[in-house]
């Protein structure tokens, strides 16, 4: 029977598709990390949705929640009208934001994906600056709808298009093991803080001024590369000097992923402007820009939307955030981060293919190499896509399920549910071992 699905999918559906052809399975159920195929094999699901579902699949709360709304005749689309539950919803919400941003902050609901998000994101700082250029980072993810492509410099993904949108310019990342400078040691960090001040010196004269600089922390489909927290401190200090808005990308590291509620925390700032989407509807789609009130100057109108801000995504939205607090997950996620790192560094050990083990919180990258390769000048290995995708596979035939992503898709990446038990997690790091094993025997 899987395999008649499988096909009707490959007839029916877009070639532009990716995930599903690397894991030929036709779901059945799902509940917390294990997904159980219409065969009755199960699989320990570390995609979890992207890093949408932190409290796995199907949790009972979120469940309940939506029980609640269908039970209370509570409107499923209400377009952008109040409902009490919007109101407990953007509360919960602006709760979460860190001194300094909460006691004036607005909330844009947008349309369902994390690109709607960051579209909004950079009109809105279009809007309020009259700055035109925008600064991303070489690396960096932030959607696929052509505006957001045009900010990604993860550049893989959009070599067929011929023209994107904004005027962007790209920044270098602090990725120590890839260290854009060739340096490492620390310097990876000063120097592009550096090269951001001179790129923002020379766009002050006139010819393109930004409208703000949009990051990830921690990006994640560029492989879970960690940006130095000191650097970030940096970002956030040029920017302000100048009165650029910092955007934050908080689509994948936000809810808890990196072990704090928003990703920018471990670095103790507050940017001016953060994009959520995934965890933050609770298994539904949902993206909502958090902006500081200044910034508020649309006129009424200005950025519309039939779809946005659904009610059935607040109320799973809202149970999730209230039991994550409820239930301490963060500091599940920060214990179980550390079991993770401990036993993939214990594994680089043995392996020389294993180049790099990083991330932060559950958004954990394992960087795979080719030893038979030029080392570059920091005295690593080229990136691996190859044996990558070896492993991943030996994994999926083992009942686990990862993504690839980074340079060369050389870069396995875990991203697991923030509530994944110790057991849970010592059984996935021992499918792993076994993938690694096997695959690079
Ligand atoms: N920004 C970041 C940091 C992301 O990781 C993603 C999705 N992986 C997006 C934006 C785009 O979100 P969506 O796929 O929902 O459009």
């Amino acid at each position: 029977a899987d395999q008649a699905y499988l096909q009707l999918q490959q007839d029916w559906e877009s070639n532009a598709r990716s995930y599903p052809r690397r894991f030929p399975l036709v779901i059945d159920k799902a509940k917390g990390l294990i997904i159980t195929d219409t065969e009755g094999k199960t699989y320990y699901d570390c995609l979890a949705g992207a890093g949408t579902l932190a409290l796995g699949h199907n949790h009972d709360v979120v469940l309940a929640a939506i029980r609640a709304v269908l039970d209370q005749q509570i409107p499923l689309h209400t377009l952008d009208l109040a409902t009490p539950l919007k109101i407990a919803f953007m509360q919960e919400v602006l709760s979460l934001l860190p001194a300094g941003f909460k006691e004036k902050a607005k909330i844009q609901f947008c349309g369902p994906t994390g690109a709607d998000g960051v579209e909004a994101a950079i009109k809105l700082v279009k809007n309020a600056t009259g700055g035109k250029s925008i600064l991303a980072f070489q690396g960096g993810y932030h959607g696929s709808t052509q505006a957001t492509m045009a900010m990604s410099g993860n550049l893989g993904k959009k070599q067929h298009l011929q023209s994107l949108l904004p005027d962007v310019h790209f920044l270098p990342f602090p990725y120590e093991y890839r260290c854009p400078f060739g340096v490492g040691g620390g310097m990876t960090a000063r120097i592009s803080a550096q090269y951001i001040e001179n790129l923002l010196d020379d766009c002050e004269s006139g010819i393109a001024a930004p409208c703000g600089v949009i990051v990830e922390t921690v990006q994640g489909e560029g492989g879970a590369v960690p940006a130095d927290v000191e650097w970030l401190r940096q970002l956030r200090r040029i920017t302000a000097e100048r009165g650029i808005p910092l955007v934050v990308d908080e689509v994948q590291t936000g809810i808890g992923r990196t072990g704090k509620m928003f990703s920018f925390e471990h670095a103790g700032i507050v940017p001016d402007v953060i994009v959520c989407s995934k965890a933050i509807g609770g298994s539904l789609p949902m993206s909502v820009v958090l902006y500081k009130a200044e910034l508020d100057r649309w006129q009424p109108g200005a950025h519309t939307g039939t779809f946005r801000g659904n009610q059935l995504g607040m109320a799973t939205g809202l149970a999730t955030l209230k039991f994550m607090k409820e239930a301490d997950v963060l500091s599940n996620v920060n214990e179980r981060s550390e079991q993770f790192f401990e036993a993939l560094c214990r594994l680089q050990t043995r392996y020389e293919e294993i180049g790099d083990v990083r991330g932060r919180g559950l958004m954990i990258g394992v960087e795979v190499v080719d030893p038979n390769g030029r080392k570059d000048r920091l005295g690593h290995y080229p990136p691996c896509g190859e044996r990558a995708s070896r492993i991943q596979e030996e994994c999926f035939k083992r009942g686990l399920i990862i993504e690839v992503g980074g340079r060369r898709s050389s870069v396995l990446r875990f991203l697991p549910p923030l509530t994944i038990t110790a057991q849970e997690t010592a059984e996935v790091l021992s499918v792993f071992e076994q993938a690694v094993v096997e695959a690079l025997a």
